[in-house]
């Protein structure tokens, strides 16, 4: 029997496991940096099926790496799992099909892989993808120093294989002014929440004169204590994108430059401080894009190799700069992610299709990398090719 026909028989044995641990995740959000029962639940059912489990990282106490050696360490093929759910919306992302299905990929694929390949299959529990950028941190503590190439599945409201993510900056504006009272004193006060009012308008209206590709959004936090007293602190939280790296930089310097003016302006001090770690833009890798491609085909997902309009960002991206990486998006739904008919999609027959799909996708793509050394060489060199779209490379 081939590989994939023993992968497609091990999901088929495997099927009410790998749902019930998707529903199961699904039930239960948890929000970054919080993924404690998630993380605890994705460990138990990889240490039962003989991997070896740990901590990924001190630094993320809910991160985690399972391990399976087959007959040397490398090439290590590591899925990712990310855990975390949206605030008020729950797994409006299907992370639980994220993380599912990483998992049973590694279980499928220890199940049908010969112990005489060489190799290891790694699972990493990433925390934290909606906020705060978990695999940065991961990747800064040197925990994919060992991955030859990171494989991940997204679900989606379309089939395709090509990664595209915005490269980001969250930004936290601060102004401080001084209190006084609003009717009695009004001459006495420095407004804050004028400053931060008069920078939220300045930056947004040329929004629509941005360069292509470029966003800014964000919302205000903090205005204030009470109409009659004039606020003496401000603050606001924002997210500026863009298509490219140098993109990014320039739109920063225009926005704190707008930021400084509007504290000139009220005669606040204001402060610009970045919360979270720069996320970047994907760096595709094309011989692991005509890999999937195949699979989803030959599964009838056919024209993978779409490239979509507008699109987020993922800490995903980071890892994709620094070893060969690949998200394919599988089709859950018909409405959008973070929002909460894609919630209930997540498990429902869309996203539960998606799910076994996906872990079918990743097992195979992964016995492919480990069994077939030439298919490796040509994901490595389509690495280095694609390294003109590194960070700070030329438009
Ligand atoms: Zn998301």
């Amino acid at each position: 029997m081939e590989l994939p026909e023993k992968i497609q028989r091990e999901i088929a044995t495997r099927r009410t496991d790998i749902l019930d641990l998707s529903r199961r995740i699904h039930a239960d959000p948890e929000l970054a940096f919080q993924e404690v029962r998630t993380s605890r639940l994705l460990q138990s059912v990889l240490s039962a099926e003989g991997f070896t489990v740990s901590q990924a990282t001190g630094s993320l106490p809910t991160s985690f790496r399972a391990v399976h050696r087959l007959s040397t360490d490398r090439p290590r093929v590591t899925f990712t799992a990310e855990m975390d759910a949206l605030p008020g919306l729950g797994h409006a992302c299907g992370h639980n099909i994220i993380a599912a299905a990483g998992t049973y990929a590694a279980i499928v694929l220890k199940s049908v892989i010969g112990s005489e390949v060489g190799g290891t299959i790694e699972v990493l529990g990433t925390p934290a993808e909606e906020r705060g950028s978990g695999k940065v941190r991961m990747i800064q503590d040197g925990i994919f120093e060992n991955s030859d190439v990171v494989l991940q599945i997204h679900p989606h409201t379309l089939d395709t294989v090509v990664g595209q993510a915005l490269a980001r900056r969250t930004l936290t504006v601060k102004y401080f002014g001084k209190k006084a009272h609003a009717a009695a004193a009004p001459r006495e006060g420095i407004n804050a929440l004028d400053a931060l009012v008069l920078f939220y308008h300045s930056a947004a209206l040329p929004r629509s004169k941005l360069p292509a590709g470029c966003l800014f959004h964000g919302i205000i936090e903090k205005g204030g204590q009470a109409p009659n007293i004039i606020p003496d602190y401000s603050r606001g939280r924002f997210s500026l994108r863009a298509d490219t790296m140098s993109k990014l930089e320039r739109l920063f310097e225009q926005v704190t430059a707008l930021a400084q003016a509007a504290a000139a302006a009220t005669g606040c001090r204001c402060q610009v401080t970045e919360p979270g770690p720069d996320v970047t833009t994907f760096r595709r890798n094309l011989a692991l894009e005509d890999l999937f491609a195949g699979l989803f085909e030959d599964r009838g997902r056919s024209d993978p190799r779409k490239t979509r309009e507008s699109y987020g960002s993922t800490d995903l991206a980071n890892v994709s700069q620094v070893v060969p990486t690949i998200e394919p998006l599988v089709k859950a739904s018909d409405f959008p992610i973070h929002t909460e008919e894609f919630a209930k999609d997540a498990v429902g027959v869309g996203g539960e299709r998606a799910l076994l799909d996906g872990v079918f996708f990743l097992a195979c793509g992964g016995s492919r990398i480990l069994t077939e050394p030439r298919l490796l060489d040509r994901i490595r060199q389509a690495f280095l090719e694609d390294a003109n779209t590194a960070p700070g490379a030329a438009e």
